[in-house]
């Protein structure tokens, strides 16, 4: 499962996904609906629900929703939040201010972990505000954690449809797991000392190249493929200027050695 090649998710994550249910409490513009819809559906969740939306789903919602109309027609309405979360094991309020609530705010990233956690064993809830007004307190009573997505303090507040889909995007991360975009970049250590240029790693790559068809590694293959490989092998590593040098050393007397044995070898494999 890769979620850069387009791979589906797996059975794991699309069951935990219809766990997930986005609400929307006091819409007031009906095609922020449909923009959240399709939001979701891009990050495969599907399950929406309409909490006393100001004005029911209509043609600027279908215009929105752009084929995730389908998830509107399915949505449940109800009359409050409590009813909406009743039957869930989690619920999380997003808000668009990180002062004047009580509850902590979580990043999203952290949010979507335990989200995923929590969704192993039920229903759980990411509950969106009124674009004017957002949650009110009693509504954020409800919620068992808040979550803020790190908007710029002085501009703070996504349109309704920006953040389902931030919120979105994490929860498929979560769910996807270790091979969702951006875990690599947690996972690559920082180099110790300044980063290799691309010019240093090219000159690496140059004398890679050079040293395996010395040492005659391809054996008739074209080399292009183990050239690939050992490209993104080295690029995992995150090489500073230091290790590239010492690669380059152990290269170059690869290298020498090759061309020793080049002028005594009768051509035969050593052992
Ligand atoms: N003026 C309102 C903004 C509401 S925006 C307010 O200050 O609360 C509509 C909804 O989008 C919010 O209730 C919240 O659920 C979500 N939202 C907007 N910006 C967000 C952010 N930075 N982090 C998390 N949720 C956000």
């Amino acid at each position: 499962m890769n979620v850069l090649d387009g791979t589906a998710p797996d059975a794991t994550a699309r069951s935990l996904a219809e766990q997930l249910r986005i609400v929307l409490v006091g819409t007031q513009h009906p095609g922020n609906i449909g923009a959240a819809a399709r939001a979701m559906k891009t990050m495969g969740l599907s399950k929406l629900v309409l909490v006393a939306p100001e004005k029911a789903p209509d043609r600027d919602t279908q215009a929105m929703a752009a084929g995730a109309d389908d998830l509107v027609a399915a949505a449940p309405v109800f009359a409050s939040l409590a009813e909406a979360v009743a039957d869930c094991r989690w619920v999380l309020g997003a808000t668009a201010r990180s002062r004047r609530i009580q509850l902590e705010p979580l990043h999203p990233r952290d949010a979507a972990q335990r989200a995923r956690v929590a969704a192993a064993s039920g229903p759980v809830a990411l509950v969106f505000g009124r674009e004017r007004t957002g949650l009110d307190n009693d509504e954020l009573q409800l919620c068992h954690a808040a979550v803020h997505i790190p908007s710029d303090p002085a501009f703070s507040s996504l349109n309704l449809a920006a953040a389902v889909q931030v919120l979105s995007y994490e929860l498929r991360c979560a769910l996807l797991g270790e091979e969702a975009g951006g875990t690599t970049v947690a996972r690559t250590r920082p180099p110790a000392g300044e980063v290799a240029s691309h010019a240093e790693l090219e000159g690496l790559f140059g004398q890679l190249a050079e040293a395996l068809e010395q040492i005659d590694f391809h054996k008739g293959r074209a080399p292009e493929s183990a050239m690939r490989k050992l490209r993104r092998l080295y690029l995992r590593a995150n090489l500073d200027s230091a290790d590239v040098r010492l690669l380059r050393g152990v290269l170059a007397d690869t290298q020498r050695m090759a061309r020793l044995a080049g002028g005594t070898s009768t051509g035969g494999n050593i052992g």
